[in-house]
């Protein structure tokens, strides 16, 4: 038998407070979510209380910690997404949640303006809020300017009706940041709105049957002649879609962050298992084949961390001309790195890695919707090669 013991990942921190977060996350994660998320997985109960307990313990709003607290020193973004990646290797659906909920609250915290932030901030970023983020419609998702849901100007108000479509976190959330058009230009016609979860006229459509990620709610919201004051605007009219581009590039790399997490973890199941299972008389890690499988697995994490983190350090040092290439770069390597891993780990565990008796079939079929969500992985491509190429002249 062999010992396994490639499961310690490096971290890296620039302090002793940002080392002692990921401690926490990290404990939080082996004690309270690895031992249920199987369970809460096959029954499709989202950890919702779990949530609240990051809230208490700060980790939920890391990134806006120094809103609230002017005294604070930003945290930085490559302990935030570290924390993601702990939290997403313990169970991938409260790393995602925690992504999606910052990528909502990032449209007020960085868009919203001073009267939107006393009435609405404290609440956001509490700790017991969870937000969701609304873009896709059902005919628009890769081509997401193309969205039809409409707010049409009343006075000082908004009516707006519309579909959303596949939304995360629809009817657990607080609060929704919706994107609708206010006129009919195709990408300066969109405009972000702030909708509370008790507004009349928002309903939920029932859950999706989805082939993984059951724990994490993912349907459609009805707006239904939705009655805004103007104030629930964040940002000027016509500003929606850059809103929700630019906080886009930052769930991207959450996005990267937890499918770092669950490739890690699958590896960790393959790497044990292998130390363990004996074939031909001996532990089938010593076998080349399983051996090098292994070392594969084991570099495109370790790549994948290391483009998550490089576009992390830009966004501290605040690199010039943003991080849009490198955020596309990062989603589909790491993505596309954790199908691959996830899969390779069910290979590994041969007939058992087949079976719900081991948890690497539910990380592989997790893995496939990171391929997918926040643009599919052939947009982020369409994102990098238009990075590669400029008009002449400009
Ligand atoms: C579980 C889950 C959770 C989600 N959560 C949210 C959420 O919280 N909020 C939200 O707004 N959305 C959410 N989404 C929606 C998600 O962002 C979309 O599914 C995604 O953007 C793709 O859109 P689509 O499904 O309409 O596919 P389509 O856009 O119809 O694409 C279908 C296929 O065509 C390809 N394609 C499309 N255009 C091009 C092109 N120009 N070049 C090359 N290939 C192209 C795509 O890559 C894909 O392979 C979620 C989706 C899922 C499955």
């Amino acid at each position: 038998m062999q010992i396994w013991n490639g499961g310690t990942v490096p971290r890296l921190v620039s302090n002793s407070d940002a080392a002692a977060l990921l401690d926490l996350a990290r404990k939080f994660g082996a004690e309270q979510l690895t031992p249920i998320a199987d369970t809460c997985e096959e029954d499709g109960l989202f950890p919702r209380e779990l949530i609240s307990t990051l809230g208490e313990l700060g980790l939920l709003n890391l990134p806006f910690a120094h809103v609230r607290d002017a005294d604070m020193e930003p945290v930085g973004v490559s302990t935030n997404l570290q924390i993601l990646e702990e939290l997403a290797t313990a169970w991938m659906t409260v790393g995602l949640a925690l992504s999606v909920h910052q990528l909502a609250a990032s449209a007020l915290v960085k868009f919203g303006s001073q009267d939107q932030k006393d009435l609405w901030l404290d609440w956001v970023i509490g700790g017991n809020t969870l937000g969701a983020y609304c873009l896709s419609e059902p005919h628009s998702g890769s081509d997401a300017a193309a969205l039809r849901t409409t707010a049409v100007r009343e006075g000082l108000q908004y009516r707006l009706n519309g579909v959303k479509a596949w939304i995360t976190h629809a009817g657990v959330a607080d609060f929704y940041i919706v994107m609708a058009r206010t006129s009919e230009h195709k990408t300066q016609g969109i405009s972000c709105f702030f909708v509370p979860a008790d507004i009349p006229g928002l309903t939920f459509g029932a859950h999706e049957r989805k082939m993984g990620g059951n724990a994490s709610p993912t349907a459609q919201v009805h707006l239904d002649n939705v009655l805004i004051p103007e104030i629930h605007r964040i940002g000027v009219e016509g500003q929606g879609l850059a809103i929700a581009l630019s906080s886009l590039d930052m769930g991207r790399l959450g996005i990267s962050a937890c499918a770092v997490g669950l490739a890690q973890s699958a590896l960790n199941t393959a790497g044990k298992y292998a130390g363990e299972r004996e074939q031909f008389g001996q532990a089938i890690a010593n076998f080349q084949g399983v051996g090098f499988m292994l070392a594969d697995m084991a570099t495109s994490i370790a790549a994948s961390r290391a483009l998550y983190l490089d576009a992390a350090f830009r966004v501290e040092i605040g690199a010039h001309g943003g991080i849009g290439a490198a955020a596309a770069m990062s989603k589909l390597m790491a993505t596309d790195s954790a199908m691959k891993v996830t899969t390779d780990a069910v290979q590994v565990l041969g007939g058992n890695g087949y079976t719900k008796d081991y948890p690497v079939e539910r990380y592989m079929r997790e893995a496939k919707v990171l391929q997918i969500v926040e643009g599919t992985n052939q947009i982020q491509r369409l994102v990098i090669s238009r990075s590669l190429q400029s008009e002449a002249g400009e």
